[in-house]
């Protein structure tokens, strides 16, 4: 007998809280520039996430968005700056959360590269995982 799962987040601060029902997709990792720029890291580690299984807790007021390219939009911490998600104004069924802000261990873990031709010099890619020189080919959400 399975058990649901809930999978709980949130931003630095604490001001911003969330929690996920039922299992996470693999993890991607994408190196584009713009990610690399919204985390101050070498990647980003991204989990597609349905709008139906995703419950803001609290910080509403605290979430601020970027428009990072038309239509797509970096949902961020006001107050200490996490970034929280992202979403696209062509896929309005979901979001993609940051994998770091999640609590504990997660029941999931990464399966891909994505804009691997952006991968910065200094960070050498040393798994197996399939990789993609630009976007992957069929994002989810
Ligand atoms: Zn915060
Ligand atoms: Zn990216």
């Amino acid at each position: 007998m399975s058990q649901a799962t809930i999978t709980t987040g949130g931003c630095l601060c604490g001001g911003i809280r969330y929690e996920i029902d039922g299992p996470l997709a693999p993890i991607q990792l994408c190196h584009c520039t713009q990610c690399r720029k919204a985390q101050g890291t070498a990647f980003a580690a991204n989990i597609p996430v349905p709008l139906s299984r995703f419950r803001l807790l609290t910080g509403r007021d605290l979430l601020r968005e970027y428009e990072s390219s038309p239509g797509k939009y970096r949902a961020f911490c006001s107050h200490c700056g996490s970034p929280v998600f992202s979403r696209r104004d062509s896929m309005p069924q979901g979001v993609r959360v940051r994998a770091g802000l999640l609590d504990g261990d997660l029941p999931t873990h990464p399966a891909t590269h994505a804009w691997v031709e952006s991968n910065a010099n200094w960070w050498d890619i040393q798994d197996e995982l399939p990789r993609f020189d630009k976007a992957m080919p069929t994002p989810s959400i």
